[in-house]
């Protein structure tokens, strides 16, 4: 008999005001036994649209019908059949517009929470069962993967499966893009992240770190020496600014920069020697999930005060929900309808004030979205003395500009085959945020994967 409940059964999570103080994991995720409940309240639908919604196909409610016998290491073989990063997906998927929006408990009542039950499997497998992958018999084929963020790994780890002899070359120290420099602690832990390429070295994958691709070795260089086809995930980077007065005030950052040296430099350890000046009032200025992950960690490095500034209102921040009502509980000032005009600094040329103007939204126009318009006269000051700007990002010119034949739109995003992920140019696939601009970790995989099918096809045949 079905667990014919309403809502999802809660997880435990750190209490707001203890949890803005640190950087350990805001969620602590199910028990076996809530794990069994809320598997309970899944139909076992016979048309499975939860599994249209997942951009990598799991087979969600055979591995929910597993969680429900208790039998936790045959749901993990489910889900990892499809989907190489299940600890990581099952915390960060924006699954309410995924696999929760499209289940039928969602119709009436709250959804099965899929990726609460996901992370479950992937922590509880991760805990309990040592095994490594084996490394499969080679087949002597060099490929190369550029960048391992979520959309390279998902490429190597399904093109080692397969018998390839796959590189990676990173440009950071650290293997994992966002995944590890973007993406805090306290929603993902790193240890998780390292957990899942540990498997991705086990499976005879190298990783090469601190080697950039278009300066320290070009594309070219690669296929002649020897790489057979080279997959590109290496993201979107490169972080926008207003263009107002004061942005190259010290103690302006991009959220990239601010996020990296906290995350991937670890300046919230106190044995970790990062140069971040700790700031008493802090702006953060956008409405997407990087400014409600950037306004958290300056909390949590001990900002008294941080304003979180957005030009429209909160029902057209494009932040999940459930970041913003996590943000708002830990104290983070929202002020809506607001547009930063100008960044003061003192006489040492440090920050010390924002000027902003309040917004009002006009009638929606073609598209459907209420344009911003500055209410004249309405300017004020806030005292602060770091502004951190999450406005978006758009991929690195690097590649495109030292790989003759890749094409790019006028975004900058690489231009591919959408059934194959091929470039323009043969034996070169893309995929992730280098191809979509800024978007999502299922969406990079789901492209990864996509990638290395092609390319396994693509290599067959030569
Ligand atoms: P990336 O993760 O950016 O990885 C690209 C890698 O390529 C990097 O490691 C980079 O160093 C490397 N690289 C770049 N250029 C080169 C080069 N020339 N040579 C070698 N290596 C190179 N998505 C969600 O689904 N849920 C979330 O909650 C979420 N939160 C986010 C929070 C933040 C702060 C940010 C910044 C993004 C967030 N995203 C989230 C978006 C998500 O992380 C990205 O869409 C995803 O990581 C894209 O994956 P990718 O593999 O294409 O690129
Ligand atoms: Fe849902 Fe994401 Fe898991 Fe797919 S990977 S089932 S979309 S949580
Ligand atoms: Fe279960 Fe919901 Fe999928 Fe139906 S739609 S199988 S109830 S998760």
């Amino acid at each position: 008999m079905p667990n014919m409940s309403l809502t999802k059964t809660p997880a435990e999570e750190q209490a707001p005001l203890v949890r803005n103080q640190n950087f350990l994991e805001v969620s602590l995720g199910y028990t076996p036994e809530q794990a069994i409940e809320e598997a309970r309240r899944c139909l076992n639908c016979k048309n499975k649209p939860c599994v249209a919604g997942c951009p990598v196909n799991i087979h969600i409610p055979e591995f929910i019908a597993k969680v429900a016998e208790g039998d936790f290491k045959a749901a993990y073989e489910i889900i990892s059949d499809t989907n190489a990063l299940p600890c990581v997906s099952g915390r960060v998927c924006p699954q309410e517009n995924q696999c929760e929006e499209r289940c039928v408990r969602g119709i009436k009542g709250e959804a099965v929470a899929i990726g609460r039950l996901e992370r479950f499997v992937a922590d509880w497998y991760l805990k309990n069962i040592s095994a490594k992958p084996e490394k499969p018999q080679s087949n002597g084929i060099k490929v190369a993967v550029v960048g391992s963020g979520p959309a390279g790994l998902t490429c190597a780890s399904d093109l080692a499966k397969r018998g390839y002899e796959v590189t990676i070359f990173e440009a950071f120290h650290t293997a994992g893009g966002v995944l590890v420099y973007g993406i805090p602690e306290f929603r993902l832990p790193k240890a998780i992240v390292q957990s899942e390429v540990d498997k991705l070295k086990a499976l005879g994958v190298d990783l090469q770190l601190d080697v950039v691709v278009g300066r320290t070795v070009t594309i070219d260089e690669l296929m002649e020496d020897g790489y057979k086809a080279v997959f590109v995930g290496s993201g979107a980077g490169l972080p926008m600014f207003m263009g107002i007065e004061g942005e190259s005030l010290a103690g302006v950052y991009s959220a990239n920069e601010y996020l990296t040296r906290v995350n991937l430099m670890k300046a919230y350890l106190p044995d970790h020697d990062t140069p971040l000046k700790r700031s008493r009032a802090v702006a953060v200025v956008g409405g997407g999930n990087v400014a409600m992950d950037a306004a958290r960690c300056a909390k949590r490095m001990g900002a008294e005060k941080v304003y979180l500034l957005y030009r429209r209102d909160e029902e057209e921040m494009p932040a999940r929900r459930e970041e913003v009502n996590h943000a708002k509980e830990e104290e983070i000032d929202f002020r809506l309808l607001c547009n930063p005009v100008r960044i003061l600094g003192d006489e040492r040329g440090k920050v010390c004030q924002i000027e902003c103007v309040r917004m009002r939204l006009q009638a929606p126009d073609e598209s459907g979205r209420r344009a911003p318009k500055e209410v004249v006269g309405s300017n004020f000051f806030l005292p602060v003395d770091a502004v951190i700007m999450a406005l978006g990002t758009s991929p690195n010119p690097l590649i495109r500009s030292t790989t003759p034949g890749l094409e790019t739109n006028r975004k900058g995003c690489l231009v591919v085959n959408e059934d194959t992920m091929k470039t323009t140019r043969d034996g070169i696939y893309a995929g992730g945020d280098a191809v979509t601009g800024a978007a999502t970790v299922i969406l990079a995989m789901g492209a990864g994967k996509k990638a290395a099918q092609a390319m396994d096809e693509y290599l067959s045949q030569k």
